[in-house]
């Protein structure tokens, strides 16, 4: 069975679930689809107050969905409990929002009377990864609930047990049959979801690859599509930089989640009059990390979500020494069942390294040494990725004109990543295209339908 829920501390399976037939997906998109249209036909209030169900039932029932997170990719359980309610913060947003974001918008014409409404566009597709198994998929749930357009998901094989989790929070929560199904299915069969008539667009959050193939079925059936793909997000670090706040952030920036964050900071630039402090600094930050039960609150670095993931890690960190780069902290190996890797440091990354331009998904820094600021913005730029981004300055203006040179999707001020429900999440090139939460997530489904009198 390709689901199922290996605890990536103990590596023992817990849980193993069946693959949905056809019949479950064509009645799955049967209900999907009737759904659609009786929602076409109703106002908001009853959806609005099952996702504040949904949000009450997050925060009253905070640990065992953290636990269950935990379990099946084994984040820091305290991580968890703030995923969960940062979930009940994203249904409540757009709970509260929605009837704002569906009005009516005018517009100027030079003819007549013009406006657009915003109406739903039929059933959606998701494909969501592991790495924040509740968070991800209430991104794409909350705002396609409030505008009528009924979910599937396809979540990742190694976290069911947060799929299903959720799917029965919905139902706890008085969702409709059909607003939102989990199903536990292949690669060909999304294949055949998204080509299917009643589903009008298709989103993924994962890797470049699993990116590209979604598209691409999306493409041929002429279905929108959103991706949140990958990051190699730069941390710029400008030499009026606060360093004691600096000091405060490495860990949060790269090692939360274990480093399995796709806007987490992955590659340090700093100026070469500081490069030797700045190591020190960052190897500080890592010292403090400890490995250890997910479950228990004094862990700060929990293993990484599965096997093949800590090979992946461990095989970078040997790929990048290979073509030159140095380590300067960590990559030890710790003597556990539980996929851990140690927080390592990666100096001497030249231009011809592979790993240049590779996401490495784990806890690993890689730090750059520049002459001046152009050159820390060249070296930024200088990624076939484009998601998020930091700049350190204790002058706000000075960071904002470094900000807006960055090729990126988001940037953060003298902070490490961070994500709210007001807040659009995305990127640029091969980091995707489209956006999440806020305003423009709502929007990212909508049908913009214009009512035109001369
Ligand atoms: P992945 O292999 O692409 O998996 C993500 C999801 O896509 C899983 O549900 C996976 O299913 C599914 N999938 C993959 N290929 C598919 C295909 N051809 N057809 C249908 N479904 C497919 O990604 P990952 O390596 O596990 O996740 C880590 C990546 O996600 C990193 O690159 C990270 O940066 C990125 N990410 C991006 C964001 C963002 O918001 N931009 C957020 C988090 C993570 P299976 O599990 O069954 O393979």
């Amino acid at each position: 069975m390709a689901y199922k829920t290996t605890y990536p501390y103990t590596d023992e399976v817990l849980h193993e679930f069946p693959n949905a037939t056809d019949a479950q997906v064509e009645a799955t998109l049967a209900k999907a689809h009737a759904l659609y249209k009786k929602w076409r036909k109703e106002g908001l209030a009853k959806r609005q107050a099952t996702l504040h169900k949904v949000a009450d039932l997050l925060r009253a029932d905070k640990d065992k969905y953290a636990e269950i997170m935990t379990k099946d990719m084994g984040k820091l359980f305290t991580e968890a409990q703030g995923e969960v309610e940062l979930c009940a913060d994203i249904a409540d947003y757009y709970a509260d929002k929605a009837e704002e974001f569906m009005k009516p918008t005018p517009l100027e014409t030079q003819a007549g009377t013009a406006y657009y409404l915003k109406q739903a566009t039929g059933v959606i597709m998701a494909v969501e990864p592991w790495n924040f198994p509740f968070y991800q998929i209430m991104r794409v749930f909350a705002p396609n609930f409030m505008v009528g357009n009924p979910m599937i998901l396809k979540h990742a094989s190694i976290c069911p047990a947060s799929a299903q989790a959720f799917d029965e929070l919905v139902k706890e929560a008085g969702g409709e049959e059909g607003a939102f199904t989990n199903l536990f299915i292949s690669y060909d069969k999304v294949s055949k979801i998204i080509a299917d008539k009643r589903v009008s667009g298709v989103c993924l959050t994962g890797s470049e690859r699993g990116g590209a193939s979604v598209a691409e079925e999306a493409g041929k059936n002429l279905k929108k599509s959103s991706l949140e793909l990958g990051g190699n997000d730069a941390f710029i670090i400008l030499d009026d930089a606060n360093w004691d706040q600096l000091a405060k952030t490495i860990f949060f920036a790269r090692l939360y989640n274990t480093g399995q964050v796709c806007t987490s900071s992955k590659r340090f630039i700093v100026m070469a009059d500081k490069y030797d402090e700045f190591v020190a600094l960052v190897k500080d930050a890592f010292a403090k990390a400890k490995w250890g039960d997910p479950m228990d609150p004094a862990t700060t670095l929990a293993p990484l979500s599965s096997k093949r993931a800590k090979k992946d890690v461990l095989a970078q960190i040997d790929l990048a020494v290979k073509n030159g780069a140095k380590v300067v902290y960590g990559n030890e190996l710790i003597d556990h069942p539980g996929y851990f890797v140690m927080p390592t440091i990666l100096t001497n990354i030249t231009k011809d390294n592979p790993i240049y331009n590779q996401e490495i998904f784990g806890p690993v820094a890689s730090i750059y040494k520049v002459d001046s600021e152009e050159e820390a913005i060249e070296l930024a730029n200088d990624s076939s990725y484009g998601l998020g981004g930091t700049v350190f300055s204790s002058d706000p203006e000075h960071a904002a004109r470094v900000a807006a040179q960055i090729e990126t999707g988001m940037s953060f001020i003298n902070s490490g990543w961070t994500s709210l429900p007001e807040l659009p999440f995305g990127g640029i090139k091969n980091s995707g295209y489209g956006r999440e939460l806020s305003p423009l997530g709502f929007n990212a489904f909508v049908n913009e339908h214009l009512v035109f009198t001369p």
